[in-house]
Formats: structure tokens, C-alpha cells, sequence
């Protein structure tokens, strides 16, 4: 499996490209990417067809180029059940709030619970719900890759305070979620990427 990362034009959201180069599969997790630069990726990598558009959460900044992949490529879009009213709210996923202007994905979403199973040609993304930042985040795990979305950064944890973000839920997240982590590379949605949590990291 191949990763690449791509920047999104909206608060410089880390788009993800995962290429399975058994079967030339592939899938975007959180479009803010332009589309020209996520399909030149697919094309650098050799890769065939983006099947999916992951979504680790509803916000506006994870999502601003999913129609149109998904318009360019026929890929299904996939997000939380929780979150899934995020896409065409521009209250509730923040577009309104930071831009004045909405941002939105109409595709209709395939719901995505804890626990689900995605296949990406020969891969399996194994869906984990991580509420807090938003009702509905979720981190995405596939071999020793983790894409914790907004979640988990370098340093530190996602914001709590926008529509659906809870402390309280968040802390019990990050206590589950954090022994998970160890020994695996990270892909977060924004600042540093594909660096390794050391078992025994405490933060
Ligand atoms: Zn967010």
C-alpha cells in the first residue's frame, strides 16, 4: 500500500491518496485537495481508480473537493452515520462560522459505524468511531497506518468547542484510543504527518 499526502486550499487540510498496488485500487481519505492534483497523484502512482472518499468527520475543510472526485471518478463517498448531516450544513460543519460562505458535499453518503470494514482493492480499512472533536469522527486504521482525521495531531488533540465537539467525550476517546496508536505510523488532517507513536507515549 502507497500513501501520499496532497494539501487541501482550505486551512491546509492534509488530503491522503491510498494506493493498493496489487489491484491498482485506490481512495481518498478527507478531499480538500484540488482534484487536478489528487487525479496527477493517482497517475504518478500507477494506480487505477479511486473507489472511495473517506471522511474522517463532517467538517467543511475535510471535504471541499469530494463532489467533484466523486463527480470525476463515480468513487462513493463515505462518512460516519453521526456526521453525515455535517455535509450540507454549512452551520454545522463550520464553513459558515470560518469562511461566511457554505461548503458542502451533496453526494449522498454511504454511513459508516464503529467497528465496519472497508475494502480498498486488496486492503481493509477498519472504521473506529472516535467522537469528541466532532459526534462523529472516526479514525481509520489499515496495517500499520492510522488516519486519525482531527482527532490526534502531532502535538495534541482536536478542538472541542464547534458544533457536536464534546471535552468530556474526548478524553474518554483519546484514553481508548491512545494505547491503539503505539507502534503505528499516523496520517492526522492537519500539520505533521506519517510519523510513528512510540509504544509507552503518554501524550
Ligand atoms: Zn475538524
Amino acid at each position: 500500500m502507497k500513501i501520499i499526502r496532497l494539501c487541501g486550499t482550505l486551512l491546509a487540510t492534509n488530503t491522503y491518496l491510498i494506493a493498493d498496488e496489487l489491484t491498482g485500487s485506490a481512495a481518498v481519505v478527507d478531499p480538500a485537495a484540488p482534484v487536478s492534483d489528487i487525479l496527477s497523484a493517482v497517475e504518478k502512482l500507477g494506480a487505477g481508480r479511486i473507489e472511495k472518499i473517506l471522511l474522517t468527520h463532517g467538517h467543511f475543510d475535510h471535504l471541499g473537493t469530494a463532489d467533484a472526485l466523486a463527480e470525476r471518478t463515480g468513487a462513493s463517498v463515505l462518512v460516519s452515520e453521526p456526521d453525515a448531516p455535517l455535509l450540507c450544513d454549512g452551520e454545522k460543519n463550520g464553513s459558515l462560522l470560518f469562511l461566511r460562505r457554505p461548503v458542502l458535499c451533496r453526494s449522498v453518503p454511504q454511513k459508516l459505524r464503529d467497528g465496519d470494514l472497508v475494502p480498498v482493492g486488496s486492503e481493509t480499512l477498519a472504521v473506529r468511531l472516535t467522537p469528541g472533536h466532532t459526534r462523529g469522527s472516526v479514525c481509520f486504521f489499515v496495517e500499520e497506518a492510522v488516519f486519525t482525521g482531527d482527532t490526534v495531531f502531532a502535538d495534541g488533540y482536536g478542538r472541542t468547542d464547534l458544533y457536536g465537539g464534546d471535552e468530556a467525550v474526548m478524553r474518554r476517546t483519546l484514553l481508548s484510543l491512545l494505547p491503539a496508536l503505539a507502534g503505528r505510523t499516523l496520517y492526522p488532517g492537519h500539520g505533521a504527518y506519517g510519523f510513528r507513536r512510540e509504544p509507552g507515549s503518554v501524550n
